[in-house]
């Protein structure tokens, strides 16, 4: 086993944290501590940023993850069918008339430049228009000689780029996107670990886009972000058609009530559960820390309840993209989510799996509860049995020993899995026992402990996972 790819004891936490990057994080060293504060898996932003920046900020992850030792997925964000204002600032003031148009609009006139306008035909007059995630107000009063008018309900400035909502409202756009299609072949010859799909509205959504990656032999996990008031209304088929779900409460609390969140982030939460997917909560989870050292109890108390309903992963934002605070607010949401799973007890989900090889990894999920073993050890060479095991969602450590780089870089977003890289393997023994000195040189496990193996034999064949195995260590 590479000594370089050690098993990191600090990560034995279960729910993980993803964190944005940005340019809070591109110092030197910066990404490297983030790393080593907890950070388990980094999001690029497509709606931000050239490809050239995006270029950038994978390598920077990949040479900080080989440097610390420590694997990190990394996850492309498409921006999707979003509405954003052009690079131009406008001072709005409220009660004052403004002009929408698509392209780049001219703030001494009023004129704002929108990246998409055709959805303004079909709006009724009164719909209200959302800026800058909800802090800016328009109500829009209807085409008037060609010309889109709206009055200011909520005024301030407008910063350059900033978002724009139309709740309820059909934007017509296709996913993927053009945009989207563009960078996305930019994410396959990247080699990204996740992506994520902003504004998702329906199962069909999710396959159009995982039938554009296949074309552009992208074979790459998808998680659905659940943003606007139609992904709600077909939640059942977005989930069913993702590998996970994003609760992105930013967007969402705009499209729809803000006091809807908490019962929606639990809704989701329950049902990518039971239907074993990758369960993500996103948007102001420690905001305060963006501009200072702590967060309020109101976000100390958001984190601890999400890492106490076993999400897979807490998503900062800004906290970590352009906060003045990144590592420290990394090491805040490790301590908040440790903290939770200290007393949490027991709590299998049941999963109505039929596959013998997903059978085969609940068998030794249940043995592992009744032995009392320390760890559930897995060797995946496609990366199956980690996402199964980790989707019942025990208390167990779930280390995974990866002979594909892929494997190993998908595997930390995932609950309670600890991604191992070894070399490629021919014979079961001697594996098993690199692995058993690994975790005993972590102080993971000690002599006589019990560890569960569960595998494929003959573990140089093409066999799925088969086999399980009780371990003593020794
Ligand atoms: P965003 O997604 O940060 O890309 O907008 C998350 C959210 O809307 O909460
Ligand atoms: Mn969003």
């Amino acid at each position: 086993m590479h000594s370089k790819y050690l098993l990191f004891m600090s990560t034995l936490r279960r729910s993980k944290i993803l964190i944005t990057m940005g340019p809070a994080l591109e110092e030197p060293g910066k990404l490297e501590a983030a790393l080593r504060a907890g950070a388990d898996a980094v999001r690029i932003n497509f709606s931000h940023g050239d490809s050239a920046q995006h270029h950038r900020y994978v390598r920077l992850v990949r040479e900080a993850s080989q440097r610390v030792g420590k694997s990190c997925a990394v996850l492309a964000d498409l921006m999707g069918p979003k509405i954003r204002v052009d690079k131009k600032t406008y001072l709005l003031k409220p009660g004052a008339t403004v002009t929408l148009t698509r392209g780049v609009g001219k703030p001494e006139s009023a004129i704002i430049g929108i990246t998409n306008a055709g959805w303004l035909r079909e709006a009724k007059s009164g719909q209200r228009i959302l800026l800058d995630d909800g802090k800016l107000e328009l109500k829009f009063q209807g085409v008037l000689r060609g010309l889109a008018k709206a009055k200011v309900v909520r005024g301030g400035t407008l910063k350059p780029g900033k978002s724009l909502n139309v709740p309820g409202v059909n934007l017509g756009l296709p996913v993927p996107t053009t945009k989207d299609k563009t960078d996305l072949q930019f994410i396959q010859k990247a080699g990204f670990d996740w992506i994520a799909a902003s504004f998702i509205s329906n199962a069909e959504d999710v396959k159009k886009l995982r039938a554009y990656c296949s074309k552009l032999g992208l074979h790459i996990p998808i998680i659905s972000k659940i943003e606007n008031a139609a992904a709600i209304e077909h939640l059942r088929g977005i989930v069913e058609e993702s590998d996970g779900v994003m609760v992105a409460r930013g967007d969402l609390g705009v499209e729809m009530e803000l006091e809807m969140i908490p019962t929606l982030q639990r809704n989701v939460i329950h049902l990518a559960r039971e239907l074993g997917k990758v369960t993500i909560v996103a948007t102001q989870m420690l905001e305060t820390m963006t501009e200072n050292p702590l967060p309020t109890r109101a976000e100390v108390t958001d984190v601890s309840t999400a890492a106490l309903s076993r999400v897979d992963s807490l998503m900062l934002s800004g906290e970590t993209a352009a906060g003045k605070y990144p590592v420290e607010t990394i090491a805040m949401m490790d301590r908040i989510i440790r903290m939770a799973e200290r007393n949490l007890e027991e709590d299998i989900v049941s999963i109505p799996h039929v596959e013998y090889m997903a059978l085969t990894c609940e068998a030794g999920l249940y043995l592992s509860l009744s032995l009392g073993a320390k760890a559930l050890i897995t060797i995946s060479t496609r990366g199956s049995t980690p996402r199964i095991l980790s989707s019942y969602r025990g208390n167990i450590p779930i280390v995974v020993a990866c002979t594909r780089p892929e494997i190993y870089n998908r595997s930390p977003l995932y609950y309670s899995v600890y991604p191992l890289l070894i070399d490629p393997v021919r014979e079961s023994e001697t594996v098993f026992r690199k692995i058993e000195a690994e975790l005993k040189s972590r102080k993971l496990v000690k002599k006589g402990d019990v560890v569960i193996f569960v595998f494929g034999y003959p573990i140089h064949g093409k066999n799925r996972t088969n086999t399980i195995r009780r371990w003593e260590v020794g």
